[in-house]
């Protein structure tokens, strides 16, 4: 449900009605509620007429994520227009009328978000933790990696710096020939390199800001992978408080420093030593808080919408004090298509479990097909998660 909305916000509303995005996968598609809740209405602009948020959209305009012509075409039918997807044609967009008041998050605060060695000098000039790091550029630095990887260490990580997802783009490297070999499988296109975190726990927070400089942060999750995909989110993470302070300390300091208007997903490490890092940055909504659709007052989605539209922020708090939830990603298992009926009737009977179907035309194998959220009272307790994780993952993998 909506917070309540005050006379001033009504007035707001009153002018906007429609709210554009760019990206018509699941995430949009989880906007569908958040959008009716406050009277929205959505325009989704999506590379297929069969992608998820079509089944939810006002008006759908066909066309990749990066088509800045499309993009302009449905500028003209809404408001303004935010992002579930990050490959975007930045210089493109800058082209268009009125570019500077029409896209929350606002184009110069993506500029430095889109890359990630763009991501991590960001961080490093506004004295936001991240792993060592480095770039190859192009063929031309061969002579530099020996130098490089002795700054970095072994092993290493050399992630594609654009259009990386669910670990594509993504390697784990342990000796000098093997950065070699798979830099030039890659085309010798720009990389980042960087150190290898051995990690205690993978966290994950979701971060907004309006236009007034309101910040809500939502609660701090652990997010699991497996083959590096994100299977699985606990919220919240259970971690000591410090480790909680200097997550919240660095959501606020990112958005502040940015001064955006939208929604963030920032993913981090914890080592150890309870030092945590930031891993990723994503200005959208993000899988990690998927869980707060059944968990907290207002969902990541209503609250992107909220942000976007010039609303106040919604409360992140528990919808239940003291109650937590365990979020399942369902990857897709098989190659042939199917709606996995008989799977998703099993977990809907699991206690406390909200089942998301995204609609999928084609399943692929490891493909986000959709998600169950468990809620919980007794999420302090290893052995509760563990157990709904086993059920959940026993009728689904
Ligand atoms: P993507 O953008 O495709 O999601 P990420 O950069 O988030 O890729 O990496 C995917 C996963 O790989 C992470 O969740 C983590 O488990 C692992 N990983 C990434 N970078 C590092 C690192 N520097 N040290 C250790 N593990 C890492």
């Amino acid at each position: 449900m909506a917070a309540a909305i005050s006379e001033v916000e009504n007035q707001v509303q009153n002018q906007l009605k429609s709210v554009g995005v760019v990206g018509g996968g699941q995430l949009a598609w989880m906007m569908a509620d958040g959008a009716k809740a406050l009277g929205l209405e959505l325009l989704v602009q999506t590379p297929n007429a069969d992608d998820p948020a079509c089944a939810i959209a006002h008006r759908t305009f066909i066309g990749g994520v990066a088509d800045a012509v499309v993009t302009a075409k449905m500028a003209q039918y809404c408001d303004v227009i935010t992002f579930e997807n990050e490959f975007i044609d930045l210089p493109a967009l800058r082209q268009l009328t009125d570019s500077d008041r029409l896209f929350y998050p606002q184009l110069d605060c993506l500029a430095p978000l889109l890359d990630k060695y763009d991501q991590r000098q960001y961080c490093d000039s506004i004295g936001l933790p991240s792993p060592r790091f480095a770039t190859l550029q192009s063929k031309a630095d061969l002579p530099f990696i020996e130098a490089l990887v002795g700054d970095i260490g072994l092993p290493l990580v050399l992630k594609t710096r654009r259009h990386g997802y669910d670990g594509q783009g993504t390697f784990i490297l342990h000796n000098l020939a093997q950065i070699t070999q798979t830099w030039q499988k890659l085309g010798y296109q720009p990389v980042l390199l960087e150190a290898f975190v051995e990690f205690e726990k993978e966290l994950a927070v979701m971060v907004a800001r309006s236009f007034s400089g309101e910040v809500a942060v939502y609660p701090v999750v652990e997010t699991q992978q497996v083959d590096q995909v994100c299977r699985r989110v606990i919220a919240p993470a259970q971690v000591p408080p410090s480790v909680v302070d200097q997550v919240e300390a660095i959501a606020t300091q990112l958005v502040n420093r940015l001064g955006v208007v939208g929604i963030l997903g920032i993913e981090l490490f914890v080592t150890k030593s309870q030092q945590v890092l930031i891993n990723e940055i994503a200005p959208r909504t993000h899988n990690s808080g998927h869980y707060t659709l059944d968990a907290c007052n207002t969902s990541q989605f209503e609250q992107q919408l909220r942000a976007v539209s010039g609303l106040s922020l919604g409360s992140t708090d528990w919808k239940v004090a003291g109650t937590g939830a365990v979020m399942v990603n369902l990857l897709g298992t098989e190659t042939r298509v199917s709606d996995y009926a008989e799977k998703r009737a099993a977990l809907a009977q699991i206690p406390n479990a909200f089942v998301y179907w995204y609609g999928k035309r084609q399943a692929r194998l490891g493909r986000k097909m959709g998600h169950v959220t468990v809620l919980t009272d007794a999420i302090q307790e290893s052995t509760a998660v563990e157990a709904i994780i086993q059920t959940v993952e026993q009728r689904w993998y």
